[in-house]
């Protein structure tokens, strides 16, 4: 059997980027998952969308995603609890109070409507944060979060009623590659279909899909964890970030909260396992930065995959040496927020050779040779 495109992964890369591609009238394109819809990062994450980056490539694509998260409701006929209750950054150091000084000019004028906030005012809107020790924030009233369940089933909806077949419990184990192009992908159960356009949307998974195809990408898996508390009385509107303290948290719209921590030593696996280490830093960091939680109850904790980078910015597009691969992978923990503008960027590269934003300091072809890259320095 013959497909157009060929897409692995049903996350939120591989079920918006088939929606996309079908609303352009693309036909024969079918989506392979391993398990279900949403059984890898994208139903293991915090659901932040948030526009304040460090590096003008993920602002740009992040404020482009916060347009298609605003209509999207609208466009899929589907409910995705996007909320823009904005997102609160939380400077201690006076070197973070000059990086944020920093993003904040790059931010504006990229056209995101963020602010400096300082320290007194941060305390009179904010009550419940501890302040004493926060030097400055940055306040983005258009950030906000969604539930990344509810967005992906919305976009593989979409996709499915646009013709978009999901072939789901069906994991790729080999693809067959004949000089310049992919040829076939074939299944578990030995299934073989040959490829107009191969995509990789892996996730967590990149690099063994890409080794598949004999080919060596700088991503590599590594665990995050994330909790969820008992429902509270609506308090908290903005999602709420501190670098320092290498945490993030979110009151949900049914009123838990959602909170996670970054390990820098965390070793590069793909371990999803939860730890009791995990909820003994969260709960010490947390109630650091608002006391009032040292009373509430923590009812489920999960882990997932970040995908990164060595830059921690997402590696988009074709495979250089390739006419037919293309990837949108190792979004380095922010994939979510951004998988609506690279998806649909994605698929004006598949269907017409270009985008309509230039997103070549994003292809691989950065990590060649001794080339420079910009770390994304706001990753938590
Ligand atoms: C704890 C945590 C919190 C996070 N918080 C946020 C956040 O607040 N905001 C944000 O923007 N991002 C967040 N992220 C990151 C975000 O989850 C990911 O960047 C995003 O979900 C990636 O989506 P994806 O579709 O590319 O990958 P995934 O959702 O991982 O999907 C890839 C899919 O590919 C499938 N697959 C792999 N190999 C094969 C194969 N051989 N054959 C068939 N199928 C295969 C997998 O089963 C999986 O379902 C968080 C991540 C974690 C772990």
């Amino acid at each position: 059997m013959k497909l157009d495109v060929a897409i692995i992964g049903a996350g939120i890369t591989g079920s918006a980027l088939a929606y996309y591609l079908s609303k352009r009238g693309i036909k024969n394109i079918a989506v392979f998952e391993k398990q279900y819809v949403c059984s890898g990062s994208t139903g293991r994450c915090g659901g932040g969308i948030r526009q304040q980056w460090a590096t003008p490539g993920n602002c740009r694509l992040a404020y482009r995603s916060v347009k298609h998260f605003e209509k999207l409701e609208q466009e899929l006929g589907y409910p995705t609890e996007y909320y823009q209750g904005g997102y609160l950054l939380l400077a201690f150091t006076e070197e973070e109070k000059k990086q944020f000084e920093k993003n904040v000019l790059m931010q504006q004028k990229a056209g995101v409507p963020v602010r400096l906030i300082s320290q007194s005012e941060i305390k009179k809107m904010f009550p419940y944060i501890k302040t004493d020790d926060v030097k400055i924030g940055t306040h983005c009233q258009t950030d906000g979060h969604a539930n990344p369940m509810l967005v992906t089933q919305a976009y593989a909806e979409a996709a499915k009623k646009n013709g978009v077949k999901f072939h789901l419990f069906t994991e790729i184990k080999k693809i067959e590659r004949r000089g310049e192009q992919i040829t076939s992908i074939s299944t578990e159960t030995g299934d073989k279909f040959e490829v107009g356009v191969f995509f990789n949307a892996a996730g967590g998974y990149s690099a063994d899909v890409a080794a598949m195809a004999g080919l060596e990408i700088p991503t590599r898996p590594q665990r995050h964890e994330i909790l969820v508390t008992e429902p509270l009385k609506k308090f908290l509107d903005p999602l709420v970030i501190s670098f320092h303290h290498h945490i993030y948290f979110r009151q949900t719209m049914h009123g838990s909260l959602v909170m996670g921590w970054g390990d820098d030593n965390e070793p590069y696996s793909h371990n999803t396992e939860s730890s009791l280490e995990f909820l003994k830093v969260m709960s010490r960091q947390i109630t650091k930065l608002v006391p009032a939680m040292k009373s509430v109850k923590i009812i489920r904790q999960w882990a997932g995959l970040y995908n990164m980078t060595p830059d921690a910015q997402p590696i988009l597009g074709r495979m250089p040496g390739l006419s037919n691969y293309y990837q949108a992978v190792g979004y380095s923990g922010h994939g979510f927020m951004i998988a609506p503008a690279v998806t649909e960027l994605m698929a004006e590269l598949i269907d017409t050779g270009k985008t309509s934003i230039d997103i070549s300091e994003l292809t691989i072809d950065r990590f060649k040779g001794n080339q420079s890259f910009t770390l994304e320095k706001s990753v938590v």
